[in-house]
């Protein structure tokens, strides 16, 4: 099965070997993180598969591994995806969105891998893999642009920490290529895959148009003091009794205020609350920073929040 691989002059029969005994997560499977779970389930790598959310429509064309008829039925991408995956290798698939309180989930993989489209599971990867040593790598795809980037001594809140989440373009807004972040994906795959068989791996950030770009990372709160305050967070989504509307406690900041303004039709705007409703589900937000949804279930209270806000 895998005789193009051996035949290749990188790699040989004792990679594929090293392969096998791997274990990888792939947080996140939308237009990158199923992409890339594919490629390393091809491989032979075992899984661990998280996923928050349920399929739409959009997902067919985004992703290699979803069909129309799982998109109708709204499986969820976890559930989706270790039926297409099992095929290949050994999968443990978790309907799950990656937080503070089962980020002990990722123990004892050989890697993280980032498929989010989201900047606060970013940051707490990047934390959990400083503490327990675990390497990451980030991707991201948006527009016609895709990033990949290795993480095991530089840190991502070195580089990302003064980025203000609301002020990030989102897929949902900005639409992304399919091949573009197909690309991006087979990026972080290549990198996962020499990683993981002994190579070693540039901590450059890559495009997929091809460009390298050295990154510095001087030490921060996170990397240099050990001060991981995102672990240690209770953020948390909870229901807000029987009105099929969550309760997020996050601050999106002006800029993501301002983003709900654009894109939808305000309803209040005043000191205490800024209501907009959003494609016929309506939004809140306080001026604590918390923020009420309008969602079916908490998976698509946190996409909804991640895909018009960024965060
Ligand atoms: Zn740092």
């Amino acid at each position: 099965m895998y005789s193009r691989f051996t035949a290749l002059t990188d790699f040989e029969e004792k990679d594929l070997e090293k392969l096998r005994n791997c274990k990888v997560a792939v947080v996140g499977l939308g237009a990158t993180g199923s992409v890339i779970a594919e490629h390393l389930a091809r491989h032979g790598i075992n899984l661990l598969i998280l996923d928050r959310d349920y399929l739409e429509e959009n997902d067919v064309y985004s992703s290699n591994i979803y069909t129309p008829e799982d998109c109708q039925d709204s499986i969820p991408k976890a559930v989706a995806a270790e039926k297409y995956l099992e095929k290949f290798t050994g999968i443990d698939s978790r309907v799950a969105s990656l937080n503070p309180e089962n980020v002990d989930l990722l123990d004892g993989t050989d890697l993280i891998i980032d498929g989010t489209d989201n900047l606060e599971t970013r940051f707490l990867i990047n934390e959990f893999s400083k503490k327990e040593e675990i390497p990451w790598i980030y991707t991201a795809a948006i527009g016609e642009k895709g990033y990949s980037m290795f993480f095991k001594e530089k840190c991502f809140n070195c580089v990302f920490d003064d980025i203000n989440a609301g002020s990030l373009e989102t897929c949902e807004v900005a639409g992304v290529l399919r091949e573009s972040s197909t690309a991006a994906a087979s990026i972080t795959s290549t990198k996962a895959v020499k990683h993981l068989t002994g190579q070693t791996v540039e901590e450059t950030l890559d495009t997929v148009e091809g460009d390298s770009f050295q990154v510095v990372s001087s030490g921060c709160d996170v990397c240099r003091d050990g001060s991981y305050s995102r672990l240690g967070s209770s953020r948390k989504t909870v229901a807000v009794c029987g009105e099929n509307k969550y309760q997020l406690d996050t601050d999106i900041g002006a800029e993501g205020r301002e983003k709900i303004r654009e894109q939808g039709k305000v309803l209040s705007d005043n000191e205490y609350v800024l209501r907009s409703n959003i494609n016929g589900k309506e939004i809140s937000v306080f001026s604590s920073g918390r923020i009420i949804v309008e969602a079916n279930d908490k998976g698509h209270a946190e996409s909804f929040v991640s895909e018009t806000i960024g965060v």
